[in-house]
């Protein structure tokens, strides 16, 4: 592929004091300031890094503490986009590539029913026109969420894999190269579509399109590109979208990494969706440019392929404590990345918080019905079976480079995959999940990467 270079100056290094605040005030380490200042200069001068690239959990937080905005989140992209060059991408990262064989999105196929592949196979045959609604790779995996809301009478809703979130989650694991690519995909997408306005279901796509993409990367869309949740508000602002139902829940809010991105601008529009919808809202302790990682970040900062999936829960274990504190009847995410894990770590774990999407609560404030939280348990037994044949097979393989972007128009068609359907009845069973759970749970802080300042 022929590529300019991208822009690889983001870090501001001259004007960075060493300071070490960033990684100190970080949420999720909490770095001893003497540490802190050991490790800026660690990354700043490319020697190894003791915690930082073996712990962060790619939240974004430590752009906001910088007091003269350094940026140093984008150094630690820099430091991971070299290591993925030396060592590659851990094995099991193969399932959130779709261009790779036994990807998520085609596996998760086997267990879909035929309501929800006939929605996807509608939003993926989609002449797009007007204003499109990208569905989101996420979101695909739990489409039930928009199911066929009339929410999407606003839109064209597209469904396209190979945008990979604009590339949101390879740049959080630092694959800065493969994301140039994906912005040039993206493009190329838009400009062949000749679509006037994109509005991407996720914040963090949004953030890709309007932000790293052209600052970054030097890919500059043409069309205009909308936030969604400002969107939502408009209409219902409008009296566009009928609020029919007081929902009066207490609801606690997760904000998602990539809401902090954009300095703040991305927090105040689910916030005021929820006041529509007659929530009460009581803050985590972590909220905002403080929030903790839904778990799903920790898998970026690698060190041993086997202890990946277990760092993410042990991180996704912390989000579920603040939020239990709060007494909140339910956790809202804005984020379909973050609302899969969320679900997966609250069956793992066996919380009794609700967690919604800010859709699904627009959709009950609506007057529309869902069926929850059937949906969600069945998918995230789904996923955790998807999970867990990962990691068996991840034994097995080696890190790898992803080398293709483009689906090229082709859907790759589900296998067979026996073993997992067997994996998966398994966990139909009441007691091989109760068996499951806890073990895993015993396994847990055995398997974690070890932090010790
Ligand atoms: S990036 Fe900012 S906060 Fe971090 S060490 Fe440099 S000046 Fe201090
Ligand atoms: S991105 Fe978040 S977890 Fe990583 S160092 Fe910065 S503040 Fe800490």
């Amino acid at each position: 592929m022929n590529t300019k270079s991208r822009n690889k100056a983001i870090f501001n290094e001259y004007s960075c004091t060493r300071c070490g605040e960033c990684f100190h005030l970080c949420p999720e380490l909490q770095l001893p300031l003497k540490v802190a200042k050991e490790e800026i200069n660690n990354l700043i001068e490319g020697h190894e890094s003791k915690y930082i690239l073996s712990h962060c959990t790619t939240c974004f937080s430590c752009n906001l503490y910088c007091p003269i905005n350094c940026k140093p989140y984008q150094l630690i992209l820099e430091r991971w986009n070299e290591l993925y060059k030396r060592r590659g991408a851990p094995p099991i990262y193969r399932f959130v590539c779709p261009t790779m064989k036994d990807n998520i999105w085609q596996m998760l196929r086997v267990f879909m029913t035929s309501e929800e592949l006939s929605w996807i196979n509608t939003w993926k045959a989609q002449t797009p026109k007007g204003t499109i609604l990208l569905i989101s790779n996420y979101l695909h995996l739990l489409p039930f969420v928009f199911d066929n809301s009339k929410l999407l009478r606003y839109f064209t809703p597209i469904d396209a894999l190979d945008h990979w979130e604009g590339g949101g989650y390879l740049y959080q694991g630092g694959y800065l190269d493969v994301v140039k690519h994906i912005a040039e995909k993206c493009r190329r997408d838009f400009k062949k579509w000749k679509v006037e306005r994109v509005v991407p279901a996720l914040d963090a796509v949004h953030w890709m399109l309007t932000n790293v993409h052209p600052f970054e990367m030097g890919v500059t869309h043409d069309c205009e590109v909308q936030n969604f949740h400002e969107l939502l508000l408009t209409k219902i602002n409008d009296g566009e979208i009928p609020i029919k139902k007081k929902l009066n829940l207490k609801v606690t809010i997760h904000d998602n990494c990539y809401s902090k991105a954009g300095g703040g601008k991305y927090w105040d529009s689910p916030r005021l969706l929820l006041n529509h919808s007659s929530c009460k809202i009581v803050e985590m302790k972590h909220n905002k440019a403080n929030s903790l990682c839904c778990g799903f970040g920790a898998g970026a900062s690698w060190k041993h392929p086997i202890n990946i999936v277990f760092d993410i829960m042990a991180t996704s274990k912390k989000k579920f404590q603040e939020a239990e504190a709060t007494g909140a009847d339910a956790m809202m995410t804005y984020c379909g990345g973050c609302l899969y894990l969320l679900w997966a770590s609250r069956e793992i774990f066996g919380s009794k918080i609700d967690i919604y999407h800010i859709v699904e609560i627009v959709r009950m404030s609506m007057g529309e019905v869902l069926n929850y939280p059937e949906q969600h348990i069945k998918r995230a037994w789904d996923l955790i079976t998807i999970i867990n044949y990962h990691l068996i097979m991840s034994l097995f393989r080696k890190p790898f480079w992803i080398d293709k972007i483009s689906l090229e128009g082709k859907v790759l068609e589900s296998g067979r995959y026996l073993g997992l359907r067997i994996l998966r009845t398994f966990f139909d069973v009441p007691i091989v999940r109760i068996l499951y759970t806890k073990i895993f749970q015993i396994m847990l802080p055995k398997m974690t990467t070890p932090r010790e300042f």
